[in-house]
């Protein structure tokens, strides 16, 4: 057996009302692992990621952080875990400066000293963000409002960072420098969860993969084997 998982679900059930949006989903990060989620639209990875942090309820099974479980913990509860999450849709507060918004994404009452050398860190994953702290977020592009959107999840100097759907409906030259700025991240030795719906980007990245179809775990294994079209085909919709 490896180290020690940094985030592990298991037997993970959710849903929303009568509806079940999750059923029997297991999947563990190792530290420094990058694990990519893939799946079709509404096959349930927003929700696995709401489950983990706490924002959609469980029904079944267990999220366990570093072997502790926090599957009833409520999110407020959950911050100095090591866990970061970028929602989808870079929610970047568009009157705030690019600097206003790094800084609500550290811990509160940092001391001034801790708060300039985290943004330095995050200025040096992308620098764009140092050139732009004063201007407001709303005038960003899409590719510099996502980086920001992960820049302010890097404040919180997480040891696993949960990405959902970072490259939807950006352009392709930003998604190559939104990736290329994930593999720095990650080298600096944070572990990532990609939600992504972008495959190839996403598995030429990742060390493993798991994909989700209609809530369930159609895929669990090495990346790479998913490159092979078939297998990403028979994982996305069934086998014929
Ligand atoms: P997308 O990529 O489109 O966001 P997804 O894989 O993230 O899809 P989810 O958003 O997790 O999928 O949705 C899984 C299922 O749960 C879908 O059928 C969706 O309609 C349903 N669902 C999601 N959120 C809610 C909610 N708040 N209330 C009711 N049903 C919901």
């Amino acid at each position: 057996p490896g180290p020690e998982p940094l985030l592990s679900v298991r037997g993970l059930a959710a849903g929303y009302g009568g509806m079940v949006a999750l059923r029997d989903v297991s999947l563990a990060v190792a530290p420094g692992e990058v694990v990519a989620v893939l799946g079709a639209n509404g096959a349930g990875k927003s929700t696995l990621c709401g489950a983990i942090m706490g924002a959609v309820r469980v029904r079944a099974g267990s999220v366990q952080v570093a072997g502790a479980d926090i599957t009833g913990t409520p999110a407020h509860h959950r911050a100095g875990l090591g866990v970061a999450y970028c929602p989808e849709g870079r929610r970047v507060f568009a009157d705030l400066t690019v600097r206003e918004n790094l800084v609500l994404g550290a811990p509160l009452r940092l001391p001034a000293a801790a708060l300039s050398e985290r943004l330095a860190e995050v200025h040096e994953i992308f620098p764009v963000l140092a050139d732009r702290a004063g201007q407001r977020a709303g005038t960003l592009s899409g590719g510099q409002q996502q980086m920001l959107a992960v820049g302010r999840a890097l404040m919180a100097r997480p040891r696993l960072l949960i990405c959902d759907e970072i490259s939807l409906g950006l352009s392709p030259v930003a998604v190559d420098a939104l990736y290329q700025a994930l593999a720095r991240v990650n080298e600096s030795g944070v572990a990532i969860l990609l939600v992504e719906q972008n495959v190839h980007r996403c598995l030429a990245m990742a060390d493993r993969a798991c994909v989700l179809s209609r809530g369930r775990m159609s895929y669990a294994g090495p990346a790479a084997d998913l490159l092979d079209g078939t297998r990403l085909d028979e994982a996305y919709f069934g086998t014929p």
